[in-house]
Parts: C-alpha cells; structure tokens; sequence
C-alpha cells in the first residue's frame, strides 16, 4: 500500500508507533521509505491493508495520511492528488451555528464536508467547531466567511490546522504552483 505521509521530517519510530496504535492491526507490517514524502507499506495480513483502505480519513500531527493501494507498475510522480481531507475550525461561532446541519452549510462554502469531531457534535468545548472537510487542489482556503441569515450578514474566521500547498495550474496536491514543471514550460514558451 502506497502512502503519501504529508509531514516534512519523519521519524520513523515515532511514525510507526502512532500507526500501530491507530490502525489496530492483526499482522505486522513493514515501512519503506520512498521519497517526497511518500512511503510502502507491507503487510503480511491482507485483511489488514483492506481494513485501513476502508476505513476513515487518517491524520498525523494535523496533516493527512492519503492511502493508495499499490499496484505493478504505479509511478508515484504520476498520482493525481485531487483532492485531500483538512480540518478546519470555526472559533467563537455563534451558538445558533452549532448543529451539524448549519455547519455542514458553512463548510460547504470551502468544500465537501466529511465530520465534524466528537466535541464539536456533542458542544462540549465551544471555543471553535471543528469540521474535517476535503478540499479540491488549487482553490484559495479563505480566512473569514460570511453567512446569511435573515438577520443579515455575519463574518466567521476560519482557521485551517494545515494548509496544503498544491497547484492551480495541474489542480493537483502532489507539488506546489512555484514548483510546477507544466507552468515552466508554458512560460518558457511565452518568453520564446
Ligand atoms: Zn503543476
């Protein structure tokens, strides 16, 4: 199983400590490290790979792990990541925001919205709502939105536990606009 680990510096101890306690797994499993963040699993229980791959969104120190089961011949550089899960909180939003109903609306603004986490369901820590929603490659993460009411308009901060950077030109999570080899080539044939 391919893995897209969206950390900068992985320790591979610690990684696989966090996985182990996450994952619950049956069998053991073996990490290899790729490059540009992406890494192999092998597991010698099939059912276990078929568990994660099934399973929910799966986030490390705030950034998500993106999951792909390997196949003979996959070239990483050609994963097309659309789109990612991200967590984005809502502080001091106004009480008669906080049902999932309303802050499925509110997220929907910014993208497809997938959960909410179990403080934020059950109001139990109202500082902020928290909400896991995907976002699609390329589009801007905006600080504030503004929601109607019949009461007029109010202004929400939004803020986002990781922002990822992607390209708007590819709209794809794998590299970076300023990185971009397509938008290179077209302005060099610009300047030609
Ligand atoms: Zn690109």
């Amino acid at each position: 199983m391919l893995h897209k680990l969206y950390h900068r510096c992985c320790d591979g101890l610690g990684h696989r400590e966090h996985l182990v306690r996450t994952w619950k797994l049956k069998g053991e499993f073996q990490i290899y490290n790729l490059h540009r963040g992406f890494f192999l699993f092998k597991f010698n229980n099939n059912e276990d790979c078929d568990t994660i791959l099934e399973g929910s969104n799966y986030f490390f120190v705030g950034r998500p792990l993106i999951l792909r089961r390997w196949e003979p011949g996959m070239a990483i550089e050609k994963l097309n990541l659309s789109t990612v899960p991200i967590w984005m909180r809502f502080p001091e939003l106004n009480l008669s925001f906080w049902s999932a109903h309303c802050l499925s609306k509110i997220a929907s603004k910014i993208g497809h919205p997938l959960y909410m986490d179990v403080q934020t369901t059950e109001a139990s820590w109202l500082s902020y709502a928290l909400v896991c929603i995907e976002v699609e490659a390329g589009i801007d993460l905006p600080n504030q939105i503004d929601i109607r009411t019949y009461l007029g308009v109010t202004h929400q901060k939004v803020e986002y536990e990781w922002r990822p950077s992607s390209c708007k030109e590819c709209k794809s999570f794998s590299h970076a606009s300023s990185s971009c080899l397509k938008k290179q080539a077209k302005e060099n044939v610009k300047k030609e």
